[in-house]
């Protein structure tokens, strides 16, 4: 005999729906914590929610024009592109991908970044280029952590994602890569260093004539938002000609002293085992790396209470990151009557996770179907509490008057892009949170290319810097 207290399927389903629930009042605590956060890193330099400014002193409005390279190292790959923007909202991209190895990647920081040079050197080759300039404007997507001090000045802060160049630390990595460059003659100029999330930013306001926010969805979740210069406390450099700048929030980071968000054990489980436990709390209960793991620790507690499966698990549901989250958009659009013998949750419990056929019944399928439902609302919600949070923080939740066409808002991620229901549920909240007024203002697109196109318009803002005499430095 089992030692286990018996429980009911709805028992222990009704449990779990509780603690994952956020309701209207812990919904607005939260966007009060979030507000608080924002002020604090934007006053403070090492905040766990960072408030990086991008030193991007305004964003695109549809009509820039001109070539420009795109260098984007991010995980695998190194892209190369060259982007020519028409200035109509729309663009032609020309790109290549080349391979980093894991010797480049851990090996004497120059060896990485003269491979970085020889790419674009090559890409030059193969493609030629329509620029009519002496010398190519190139935007760097560096999307690893770096302490910014101009467009294009940035000091690594610490490598991640598996790259560990020993001597790269505390370095400038543009000028890392225009020494590269200048070494091999190449007449090509590193003039922006632009993080991902500010890519994606610049590359929605290009693309639908102006934004002002932009959230990115995808394996981590993280913000950017145009903020009035004079609340970037921070920032000693106020110049008068200076009005806003883009700010990278790293929210991923918010609220990691756990005041206000009501971590579950599973919660606490997934962070626990995770690559930086205590970090990131907030991103490890929305992202696309973490909502599968969160699920199969609730499925694996609920087959342990032998309500599912009939106390039966499987070898990968077993295993750390077995659950992806992808399996739960595949079973959130399953819209088949649980007792079918084909429908696409079933398919993914028996044909992906190996749970044996016999073992699943039709209560069952309802009960994986509801356990996706709430981890995959519950990160919705959250979601909506950071997007909120940044509606009132830039003041744009009243609306303007009749002719109000809202706030742009760019947004990325496979998360948002295939998970269903991701966006209504975001919406249902950002109603309890800032008034169906508000959440009427939000106006959501997905931001295409954000790091080839995005790093381009970088490039071209830091030239208007230059020419303008407007350079913002600190
Ligand atoms: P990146 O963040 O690296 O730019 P993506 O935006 O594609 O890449 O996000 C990848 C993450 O999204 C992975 O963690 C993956 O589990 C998750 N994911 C992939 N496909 C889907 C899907 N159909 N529905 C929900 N999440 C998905
Ligand atoms: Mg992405």
């Amino acid at each position: 005999m089992p030692a286990v207290p018996p429980v009911s399927r709805q028992q222990a389903v009704q449990a779990i729906e509780e603690q994952f629930t956020l309701d209207k009042p812990l919904l607005e605590s939260l966007s009060a914590r979030f507000q608080e956060l924002y002020d604090y890193g934007l006053a403070n330099h090492g905040a766990e929610m960072q408030m990086i400014p991008s030193f991007v002193t305004g964003v695109p409005t549809g009509t820039e024009k001109g070539t420009y390279l795109a260098l984007d190292l991010g995980g695998t790959n190194l892209r190369v592109c060259e982007v020519a923007l028409d200035g109509n909202g729309t663009f032609t991209i020309k790109q290549e991908k080349y391979k980093v190895s894991d010797q480049l990647k851990t090996g004497p920081v120059n060896d990485l970044f003269n491979y970085m040079a020889t790419s674009i050197d090559n890409f030059l080759t193969d493609f030629g280029t329509t620029s009519t300039e002496d010398v190519l404007h190139l935007g760097f997507t560096f999307s690893f952590p770096v302490e910014q001090s101009a467009i294009d000045r940035g000091h690594l802060i610490h490598w991640t994602k598996g790259f560990n160049c020993p001597d790269a630390p505390g370095k400038d990595v543009v000028q890392l890569l225009q020494d590269a460059l200048d070494r091999k003659h190449i007449k090509v100029k590193c003039s922006a260093l632009v993080n991902d999330t500010v890519g994606a930013l610049l590359a929605h306001a290009y693309a639908a004539k102006g934004a002002l926010i932009s959230a990115i969805f995808g394996t981590g979740t993280n913000g950017a938002y145009l903020e009035d210069i004079r609340k970037i406390k921070k920032l000693k450099t106020a110049e008068g000609s200076i009005s806003h700048m883009v700010v990278n929030t790293e929210w991923g980071g918010f609220d990691d002293e756990r005041k206000a968000l009501p971590v579950t054990i599973f919660d606490n489980k997934v962070d626990r085992e995770s690559i930086r436990p205590r970090n990131h709390i907030f991103e490890k209960m929305i992202s696309g790396m973490y909502l599968g793991e969160v699920a199969r620790c609730v499925l694996l507690h609920l087959i342990d209470q032998l309500v599912l499966f009939q106390g039966f698990s499987s070898k990968l549901l077993n295993t750390q990151y077995g659950f992806d989250t992808a399996y739960m958009s595949a079973i959130e659009a399953d819209k088949e009557d649980a007792t079918s013998t084909s429908s696409p949750t079933r398919t993914v419990l028996v044909a992906t996770m190996g749970i044996k056929e016999e073992h699943i019944s039709a209560e069952d399928i309802e009960t994986v179907r509801t356990v996706c439902r709430i981890v995959g609302t519950r990160a919705a919600r959250l979601s909506a509490v950071a997007i909120a949070a940044t509606m009132v923080q830039t003041g744009n939740v009243q609306s303007t008057g009749p002719n109000d066409d809202g706030v742009k808002v760019g947004m990325d991620g496979s998360v948002i892009e295939y998970y269903p229901h991701f966006e209504e549920r975001m919406r249902g909240a950002l109603r309890e949170l800032i008034g169906e007024e508000g959440e009427k203002r939000v106006k959501i697109g997905l931001a295409k290319d954000g790091s080839g196109v995005g790093a381009a318009l970088g490039a071209l803002q830091a030239a208007k810097q230059l020419a303008s005499g407007h350079r913002v430095e600190v």
